[in-house]
C-alpha cells in the first residue's frame, strides 16, 4: 500500500518548501524505497507555462513535455527519477477538469461545489501515481501559505486523503521559519505556534515540524514548541542554512528527518545509502581550481530564472574539481563592443540561456562575437544556439541583417524561423517541448561529450534553424553537428577551429545531476578551465 506524506509551509513564502521535499525524497530513496515527488500550486494558471520568469523563475520542464514549476527540478536533481505530466498540478488545472465535466454533464445536474467536487479532483490527483506506478512512498508539495484562501481546497483535499488511507499511512510535515532577534538575541516560536495553530483549525495535526532558522534551535525551544503545537520533541527538526542545497539532506538526516517519517508512517527503518551524495558534497566543497563564467541573459535579477542552468553549471564545477563563480550579466548593457569588453574580459566561459522576445538580442550578439574572436569557451542554449547562428550568418556569412523572425517580421535572412506547419501557433502547450532526439555527426564535441551519437534531450522553443541556410553552414567553420532524425532539424551547431564554441536547441540543464553533470556542462567547465590555466600562464 502506498504511503502518503504531505508538506505544507507556514508563515512566509520562499522558505526552501522544494529543497525540504526534494531532499525527504532522497532519504527515502536512499532507504530503499520507491519515491514519487509531486507539487500542487495554489494559483489559477493551468501551467507556469505562460507565466513571466521575472514572477514564477523558471519553468522546468519534463521528458514528457510538462511546463511545470522549478521545484519539480529540484526533485529530479536530488532524486534522480524523471517526472511527468501528472506532476505538477494547479488550481486552474482542477478547476478546468471540474468545469469540463460539468459541461459535459459529468455531474448529473446536481450543484457543483468546492467541497466535494473540487476536492474529489485533488484528491484523485494526488493519488494518481499510486494507481499508475504503486510507489511505496508518494511525497506531495503544497505550493502556498497555510492560511492562503487559494490553497484552502488543497489543505482540506489533504486532510481527506489521511482519512481514506488511514493515520499510519500519511504524514504531515509543516515548513515555518524561526526568526531571529538580534537586539533580544532570541530565536522567536511565535510565529511557528500561530502558524500550526491556522493548521489545527483546518482540521490537520502535524507529525513533524520543521523550522527553517538561521541559528540552533535548543533544547527548551523545542520543548516548547513540542508542547504547544502538540508534537513529538524529535518531531521538531532544524533546517538551517546550507553553503550549498546538496547538503540540506545530509543535514536533515542528521537531524532524524528519515527515521521519524518513518516511525510516522509505520515503515521498517533501515540505514540509508547516503555515501555517494556525501562524496558529491566532500567534492563541491573541496574544489582545487577556480573559473569565472559569464552568463549573459535578460532575466538576471532573478536568479531563479536560471535555476537549472545555473545547478548545471554547478554540476559541471564538481565533476571537474572547479569552484564555478557565476557572473550575471544583463544583456541590454552590453550596448557597443567597448560595453562588453569591459564586461566580459578575464572570463574564462560565456554562456547564453533560453529565452524569449526581442528585448537584449543585440548584446547577446555582441557577447557571442566577443567568445568567438577572443576564443573564450561559449555555450549557448536554446536562445543561445539561435543568437550564435545569427552572429556567424551577420559577421562571418557576410548575410546583412540575419536575424530570427521572433524578433523581426521580415529579415532580409532569416536564419531562424518558424516551419511552415507552425504557423498562426496560439500561446500555452505550443512549443516543441520534451524529449526529442538527436544524431550527433561523427567526430564533434558532442559526440565526444555524450560517448554516443545516439542523443535524446527536452525541448521547449517555437523557432527553429532555417534549412534554407544548411548547406551555406555547412561548408563555414559553424558547422550543424547534431540533427533530429524524424524531421531533419539542426539540433546543435559548433565552431570549428575555436577550443569551445557549441550551441544546442535542446535544453541540458534540465537532466543534469548534482553525482552526475551533464556532458555539455562537463565539457563546456573543462575548457573553461583549460582557458583558465593558459590565461594564468600568459599572466
Ligand atoms: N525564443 C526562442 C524560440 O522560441 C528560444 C526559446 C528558448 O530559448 N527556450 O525558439
Amino acid at each position: 500500500m502506498t504511503k502518503y506524506i504531505f508538506i505544507t509551509g507556514g508563515v512566509v513564502s520562499s522558505l526552501g518548501k522544494g529543497i525540504a521535499a526534494a531532499s525527504l525524497g532522497l532519504l527515502l530513496k536512499s532507504r530503499g524505497f520507491r519515491v514519487v515527488n509531486q507539487k500542487f500550486d495554489p494559483y489559477l494558471n493551468i501551467d507556469p507555462g505562460t507565466m513571466n520568469p521575472f514572477q514564477h523563475g523558471e519553468v522546468f520542464v519534463t521528458e514528457d513535455g510538462a511546463e511545470t514549476d522549478l521545484d519539480l527540478g529540484h526533485y529530479e536533481r536530488f532524486t534522480d527519477e524523471n517526472l511527468t505530466q501528472n506532476s505538477n498540478t494547479t488550481a486552474g488545472r482542477v478547476f478546468l477538469s471540474v468545469l469540463d465535466r460539468e459541461r459535459e454533464g459529468g455531474y448529473h445536474g446536481g450543484t457543483v461545489q468546492v467541497i466535494p467536487n473540487v476536492t474529489d479532483e485533488i484528491r484523485d490527483r494526488i493519488m494518481r501515481p499510486a494507481r499508475e506506478t504503486a510507489p511505496d512512498i508518494i511525497i506531495t508539495e503544497i505550493g502556498g501559505t497555510v492560511g492562503d484562501i487559494e490553497s484552502l481546497p488543497f489543505i482540506e483535499a489533504i486532510r481527506q486523503t489521511r482519512n481514506e488511507v488511514g493515520t499510519e499511512n500519511c504524514a504531515f510535515i509543516h515548513l515555518t521559519l524561526m526568526p531571529y532577534l538580534k537586539k533580544a538575541e532570541e530565536l522567536k516560536s511565535k510565529p511557528t505556534q500561530h502558524s500550526v495553530k491556522e493548521l489545527q483549525g483546518l482540521g490537520i495535526q502535524p507529525d513533524i515540524i520543521m523550522i527553517r532558522s538561521e541559528r540552533p534551535i535548543d533544547f527548551h525551544i523545542r520543548e516548547k514548541l513540542a508542547l504547544f503545537c502538540n508534537v513529538l520533541s524529535d518531531a521538531i527538526i532544524q533546517n538551517l542554512d546550507a553553503r550549498s542545497i546538496y547538503e540540506v539532506p545530509l543535514m536533515m538526516e542528521k537531524e532524524g528527518l528519515g527515521r521519524i517519517v518513518c516511525r510516522v508512517l509505520s515503515l521498517p527503518d533501515v540505514e540509508p545509502e547516503l555515501s555517494g551524495w556525501e562524496e558529491m558534497v566532500r567534492r563541491l566543497y573541496n574544489p582545487e581550481k577556480e573559473v569565472r563564467i559569464v552568463l549573459v541573459g535578460k532575466y538576471v535579477e532573478l536568479r531563479d530564472s536560471y535555476l537549472s542552468v545555473i545547478e548545471s553549471l554547478t554540476h559541471g564545477g564538481i565533476a571537474n574539481c572547479a569552484l564555478v563563480n557565476i557572473d550575471f550579466v544583463d544583456s541590454e548593457e552590453l550596448t557597443d563592443y567597448e560595453a562588453v569588453n569591459a564586461r566580459l574580459s578575464g572570463c574564462d566561459g560565456i554562456i547564453i540561456p533560453g529565452g524569449f522576445g526581442d528585448r537584449g538580442v543585440e548584446g547577446m550578439i555582441l557577447a557571442v562575437r566577443y567568445a568567438r574572436e577572443n576564443s573564450i569557451p561559449y555555450f549557448g542554449i536554446c536562445l543561445g544556439m539561435q543568437i550564435a547562428v545569427i552572429e556567424y550568418a551577420r559577421n562571418v556569412l557576410a548575410l546583412e541583417g540575419a536575424h530570427s523572425t521572433e524578433m523581426v517580421q521580415s529579415p532580409s535572412h532569416p536564419v531562424i524561423d518558424l516551419m511552415p506547419d507552425q504557423n498562426g501557433l496560439r500561446l500555452g502547450g505550443t512549443l516543441r517541448l520534451g524529449r526529442y532526439a538527436c544524431r550527433a555527426v561523427p567526430g564533434s564535441l558532442i559526440e565526444k561529450a555524450y560517448g554516443t551519437a545516439d542523443i535524446s534531450e527536452r525541448h521547449r522553443h517555437r523557432y527553429e534553424f532555417n534549412n534554407d541556410y544548411y548547406d551555406l553552414f555547412t561548408k563555414s567553420a559553424l558547422k550543424p553537428t547534431g540533427i533530429n532524425p524524424e524531421r531533419n532539424l539542426v539540433e546543435t551547431v559548433e565552431l570549428e577551429g575555436h577550443p569551445w564554441m557549441v550551441g544546442v536547441q535542446f535544453h541540458p540543464e534540465f537532466k543534469s545531476r548534482p553525482n552526475r553533470a551533464h556532458p555539455l556542462f562537463r565539457d563546456f567547465i573543462a575548457a573553461a578551465v583549460i582557458h583558465a590555466t593558459e590565461a594564468g600562464a600568459v599572466k
